[in-house]
């Protein structure tokens, strides 16, 4: 079972923001940003590139959650903005092998990212 599966369970604590029937959304424990949640599907797709056609509805989701919780903290306005990153693999900096999709918001972001 993978970390954030035993956050899903309930098994270890986590700062959860939003839930539902596919989705949970939680403070990440290493802010890189003053906010910076993670949105993870409950279905424990490993990373972006082993999800299966299957999982487009799920795919989907993740961006509308994201969309939806930055609209809830009042940065989709004009002025504001976030930033979604998804990393896949050792060169792409995936530590949590369960799909996630990081939102970073409250600061100006830099391009390109490091
Ligand atoms: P990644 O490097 O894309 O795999 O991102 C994994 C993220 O999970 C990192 O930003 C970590 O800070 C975060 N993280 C690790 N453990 C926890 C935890 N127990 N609760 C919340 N976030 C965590």
């Amino acid at each position: 079972m993978t970390l954030f599966e035993k956050i899903i369970a309930r098994e270890i604590p986590a700062d959860i923001v939003y839930e539902d029937d596919d989705a949970l959304v939680f403070k990440d424990i290493n802010p890189q940003a003053p906010t910076h949640l993670l949105i993870i599907p409950k279905k424990p797709i490993p990373r972006v590139g082993e999800a299966e056609e299957e999982d487009q509805p799920i795919l989907g989701h993740l961006l509308l959650v994201a969309g939806k919780v930055a609209d809830d903290l009042g940065i989709c306005s004009t002025g504001s903005g976030f930033r979604l990153v998804v990393n896949h693999g050792a060169d792409g900096g995936e530590a949590v092998p369960h799909l996630h999709v990081h939102l970073l918001a409250g600061r100006q972001m830099q391009w390109p990212p490091g």
